[in-house]
């Protein structure tokens, strides 16, 4: 049972420690908050428990003694052979203990489960500033302080609950090694008793916070998506509901900038009269080429070998580089995307397939070098918004890489590129053809896994579009 003590203080610490590192890193906590993992470490807990209470399989020793009742009874003591033992005992047991069981996972957990109290509260502001333009603020901002409340209240109360209940054994055992009382009474027996029932009521009450609060997080999202389901369905639109752990599915960070709101989408992706179709793409992939580079530009350090080895993106879809000789290489997400942006940047300066002079013509293969730099652009979007979705939140970038999206699949639906057929293509080379071939059904396929974003991000648009356009016109009537 002493072992089992220490053991529990620790698995409760580690599950407060589990509670703020899923709700700091979204993404990144899946990998790591799997059942493997938290049976390894209540395994490590345990030995470095044992290892560290050891020593009484040493200083004690079982004494057998016939009681008045002429049974026998059999009483645990310390050893009397080692005077050294015993001093050292009573000082492990008080002062060394009171910190190890008591002080340092208090610290812990209250500094998590803080954690989890400043991000919910501002994850929770900040749903208000996005959504506060489409939905009626007060009742919601309400509700929402409410659960604020109640969880802050419910983590400040299990931490205290924690102190409160586990804290008078260990000053118990201080005041009892420091009376230098030799004998134990019945007194003394009984409050220890009651300390211990206490110090153990403790796990009862803590375990049972924690289900709780797991129920309250998942709340917290679910009651944002059930907003969302009850919109689309006024709309006759698919409900996301199977988007909850994904957080750039969640409705509160699946928003845009807001100058993206006032203006037409479809505007931006015309193709003007008496420009050139090829002119016209050739442009919008410089642009969305410069605006990818300098979002991953914000996250770069993020994104290292050691955190991305692989390059992988939504549904953990791994992407390979092909190099010249069309061999697929698997690279680290950072060194693939510099291959990416090296790739780009070479052909952009290329003056036979992006022709600066009036002169000069576009190639024949211009459709399949487009494609290509499309879908290694899509490949750079689909890693940031896996892997580093939850960095942009922190940085509160990702209204502009959402804006960037929601403009970049709208102008590849626009431009055919998607669609168009490669056996019109004029080429000479059969390969070449066959390659097109497949790089549109690859990157058909790859859009997939971000269609359900797309789809959500089109519908708040063009709700917030509509909402700009009727107070743009009631102002021109007013006027
Ligand atoms: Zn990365």
């Amino acid at each position: 049972m002493y072992f089992a003590f220490d053991l529990a203080n620790y698995i409760l610490t580690a599950c407060s420690i589990d509670r703020a590192v899923s709700v700091l890193f979204p993404i990144g906590s899946r990998k790591y908050c799997r059942r493997q993992i938290a049976y390894t470490i209540t395994l490590i807990l345990f030995i470095i428990n044992t290892l560290l209470n050891s020593h009484l399989l040493y200083g004690f020793v079982v004494l057998s003694a016939n009681s008045t009742l002429h049974t026998s009874v059999q009483i645990c003591h310390h050893r009397f052979d080692s005077d050294k033992y015993q001093k050292l005992f009573s000082a492990y047991d008080s002062y060394v203990d009171v910190i190890k069981t008591n002080v340092i996972p208090f610290i812990i957990m209250s500094f998590c489960n803080l954690i989890i109290i400043i991000r919910v509260c501002r994850s929770n502001s900040s749903i208000n500033l996005n959504n506060g333009k489409y939905h009626s603020r007060t009742t919601k901002s309400k509700r929402k302080y409410e659960k604020d409340r109640q969880l802050t209240l419910m983590l400040l109360g299990s931490s205290i609950a924690f102190l409160v209940l586990t804290l008078p054994t260990e000053i118990n055992d201080i005041i009892r090694s420091n009376s230098g009382e030799k004998v134990v009474n019945e007194k003394t027996y009984l409050l220890s008793a009651i300390l211990l029932s206490l110090a153990h009521l403790n796990y009862a009450q803590i375990l049972k916070n924690r289900i709780k609060t797991r129920q309250k997080l998942e709340n917290n999202s679910s009651t944002n998506n059930k907003e969302d389901s009850s919109n689309s369905n006024e709309n006759n639109q698919p409900s996301y509901s199977t988007s909850t752990c994904l957080p750039y599915l969640q409705i509160e960070y699946a928003v845009f900038t807001g100058s993206l709101a006032q203006c037409n989408i479809g505007e931006l992706i015309r193709q003007p009269e008496g420009v050139d179709q090829n002119e016209w793409i050739a442009s919008h992939i410089v642009s969305f080429f410069n605006h990818i580079t300098i979002l991953y530009g914000a996250i770069s350090h993020l994104c290292t070998t050691s955190t991305c080895p692989i390059m992988i993106g939504p549904q953990n879809s791994l992407y390979y580089w092909i190099d010249e000789r069309g061999k697929k290489v698997k690279y680290s997400a950072p060194q693939y995307i510099e291959l990416i942006i090296t790739f780009i940047q070479k052909t952009l300066s290329n003056e036979t397939i992006f022709p600066t002079r009036l002169d000069h013509k576009f190639p024949s293969t211009f459709s399949i070098i487009i494609r290509k730099m499309v879908r290694l652009l899509f490949h750079c979007l689909s890693h940031i918004y896996a892997v580093h979705y939850h960095q942009l939140i922190q940085y509160e970038l990702h209204p502009h890489l959402n804006s960037l999206f929601l403009h970049f699949i709208s102008f590849l639906i626009k431009s055919d590129i998607i669609n168009s057929d490669c056996s019109t293509v004029n080429t000479n080379s059969n390969s070449l053809r066959i390659s097109a071939q497949f790089e549109i059904r690859e990157l058909r396929t790859e859009l997939e896994s971000l269609s359900l974003l797309y789809q959500l991000l089109a519908k708040q648009w063009q709700h917030a579009y509509a909402q700009a356009s009727a107070l743009k016109r009631k102002a021109s009537i007013t006027h």
